[in-house]
């Protein structure tokens, strides 16, 4: 089944699938040849040039969700985020990219793209008018992540876009906290869409891997770039991700409604100072994630009154563990002054509004009253 004509749950669960013409089973069969016969000379498959059975399935798969022509699957979501920008910048050129990012982005951009003679430029705040404010001569790209980590702010698609054409610009998205169940930013005219499939897409915290999704024309500039860097994932992997994909529609959509009410809970707790999340209407972009969002999704943060302290009430928690990652049908929390935002000067981090007492949650798919339950007691025990 190849249509993206489907439903979402419909696409999750077929489109892309191998048909088991020997046995009649009922999932896709796992290839795991590296070596191929010749079709024709012009089609050689090889787990590096991305076009094994398995791999090329869930790329359709995969376009599908996205409203796109075409998708990649990579290695990790780094292979993904670094093939993706690499593919449309070259020594000379220059691009802005939105002023918070995941850790691992960051680190790329400031860490290497000085070594290839790319210029950068991050924007002061997340609107439209922050990205037009760093447009050069020499701008070739528009980086956005929406909405983005710790805080979940979220940047208008629709008004990138539009000042991107009008420059004659690329842009692209890392879009793997709303995941593809809530947002299609290829519908508000984004160019190229990017997925840690690590998360919300293998969603049980056991694969690693990325996606890239866009037009053809896009997708070859980057296909050839990424057979180059050799950022494939292993076609057992892609087997284990198509089926984590059957059921990322009702994991997703469950999340959203878990993050909602626990936002709403926490919101109304008196040791809570603050609760960060798009789908509360208290949230200063909560009409923007509304025209552009599905559904609001699982990841939201909240700060505890200054008498808590950040690691105790992590270690309170019975239910709900700390981890670093994200996205898995378990729910977990991370305090970003002591993880990903640690090496950041206090001062930095105060500037971005990051507060020792503020807890990344990624909400799971557990009943929600537990969660709940388990939230109170570990604010009560700290008393
Ligand atoms: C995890 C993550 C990445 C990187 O993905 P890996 O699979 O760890 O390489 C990129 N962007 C966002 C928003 C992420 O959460």
């Amino acid at each position: 089944m190849n249509s993206n004509k489907k439903g979402l749950n419909t696409i999750c669960t077929h489109v892309g699938e191998l048909e088991d013409t020997q046995h009649k089973g009922a999932i896709s069969p796992l290839y795991m040849s590296t070596s191929y016969a010749y079709e024709d000379v012009d089609v050689k498959r090889y787990p590096r040039y991305f076009n094994t059975p398995n791999q090329e399935g869930l790329c359709k798969k995969v376009a599908a969700l996205e409203h796109a022509e075409s998708a990649l699957i990579f290695g990790s979501g780094m292979a993904a985020v670094s093939t993706a920008l690499l593919a449309f910048l070259r020594a000379g050129d220059h691009v802005v990219l939105q002023q918070t990012l995941y850790g691992g982005t960051y680190n790329l951009v400031n860490e290497e793209f000085s070594k290839y003679g790319i210029e950068y430029s991050f924007t002061e705040g997340w609107s439209a008018e922050a990205f037009e404010a760093q447009i050069k001569e020499n701008t070739k790209v528009l980086y956005i992540e929406t909405p983005s980590n710790p805080l979940l702010t979220i940047t208008d698609l629709e008004a990138v876009a539009n000042i991107a054409k009008k420059h004659g610009i690329i842009t692209l998205i890392d879009n793997t906290f709303a995941s593809p169940v809530n947002q299609n930013p290829i519908d508000f005219g984004i160019d190229v869409v990017i997925h840690s499939a690590t998360k919300y897409m293998g969603g049980h915290s056991d694969i690693c891997a990325g996606a890239v999704a866009s037009t053809t024309e896009h997708m070859e500039r980057i296909f050839h770039l990424a057979k180059n860097f050799g950022g494939s994932l292993s076609d057992y992997t892609v087997w284990l991700l198509e089926r984590s994909m059957k059921t990322m529609g009702i994991r997703v959509r469950a999340q959203n409604e878990n993050a909602l009410a626990m936002a709403h809970f926490l919101d109304d707790l008196a040791d809570i100072e603050k609760v960060y999340y798009p789908g509360l209407s208290s949230h200063p972009n909560h009409d923007i994630a509304r025209k552009q969002m599905k559904g609001f999704g699982g990841m939201l943060s909240f700060e505890l009154n200054a008498s808590f302290n950040a690691s105790q009430f992590q270690k309170a928690l019975q239910l709900i563990k700390p981890s670093m990652s994200l996205a898995g049908v378990e729910s977990t929390v991370l305090s970003p002054t002591q993880t990903s935002h640690a090496l950041m000067s206090a001062e930095v981090r105060a500037e971005q509004g990051i507060a020792d007492g503020l807890i990344r949650f990624s909400v799971g798919i557990e009943e929600v009253e537990d969660l709940k339950q388990d939230i109170l007691q570990a604010l009560e025990s700290l008393k």
